[in-house]
């Protein structure tokens, strides 16, 4: 164990969010001895093509909670409608009781330029709590805290209006098998939903193995373009000889809404970084 454990707390507009986009550095807290708590904003009803919605919210439920015992962190969902999240002051209000009852040292989540309207929704919910997570009269029920969490965002690929800048660059080449593990415990999403948006659903192996690497061989494929997008941040924390090396990154841009990540915030939350 660490001798001083972390929170690091997610916040995902779906179940699945939280380890597709941030799985490695979730996965590095808890081999750490850290605490890690996810949460999916959103029951995920909406993620399927034949299964009911009603089907849909228990099985995901149990498919993130399967996800989250694979590193052993806690993964909630909530239920609010999948596709139909909006920033609203019920939401934040929510949002400001789970932050100050987890009182998290990092939080992550999503930007608010997302093709998702809910990823949108969850980063401006996230966006509006930050600074009220400390003014007592709002939510005057749970005591207010005396300061913010860094919160992050997650890595992801959109550029309008900015690409997302790479604050803390982390090698996950060591987590990519768990990664992966995570993602299959999302059955009916790598197996089914997602491989039908994409007009691929008859191309998953029958065979239990044979799809799960077809899962990772997509994940992969996802993640690899991220580590020469960020070469030179990549570079600047790992130095060139393994920075050059360094096939699978996660990049986080801070929040300036909320908590200033300065150095001795850096040491203390990634204190993996060399
Ligand atoms: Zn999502």
């Amino acid at each position: 164990m660490a001798d001083h454990t972390l929170r690091l707390l997610i916040l995902g507009a779906h179940p699945d969010d939280a380890e597709f986009h941030a799985g490695g550095l979730a996965a590095i807290y808890r081999s750490l001895g850290h605490e890690v708590r996810m949460i999916s904003l959103t029951n995920g009803a909406a993620g399927h093509h034949w299964r009911s919605p009603e089907e849909l919210v228990e099985l995901r439920r149990k498919e993130a909670a399967a996800a989250g015992a694979i590193i052993g962190a806690t993964y909630l969902t909530w239920d609010h409608p999948d596709g139909e999240l909006l920033p609203t002051l019920e939401v934040r209000r929510q949002v400001i009781r789970e932050i100050r009852t987890f009182r998290p040292d990092l939080l992550l989540t999503h930007r608010t330029c997302d093709y998702h309207p809910d990823h949108r929704a969850v980063g401006q919910v996230v966006q509006d709590a930050s600074f009220m997570v400390i003014v007592p009269h709002i939510v005057s029920e749970v005591p207010a805290l005396r300061s913010d969490a860094v919160v992050a965002y997650m890595p992801d690929g959109f550029t309008k209006p900015t690409p997302l800048q790479g604050d803390v660059v982390i090698d996950v080449g060591q987590q990519i098998e768990t990664i992966v593990e995570m993602l299959c415990a999302h059955r009916s999403q790598v197996f089914e939903w997602l491989p039908y948006t994409r007009g691929i659903e008859n191309q998953v192996p029958e065979d239990e193995t044979e799809r799960r690497a077809w899962v990772r061989d997509w994940y992969l494929a996802h993640i690899r373009p991220t580590a020469d997008r960020y070469r030179k941040q990549i570079v600047a924390t790992y130095g060139e000889t393994r920075g050059q090396q360094i096939e699978y990154a996660e990049v986080y841009e801070i929040s300036e809404y909320a908590a200033p990540l300065d150095e001795a915030a850096r040491q203390r939350l990634f204190p993996f970084l060399p």
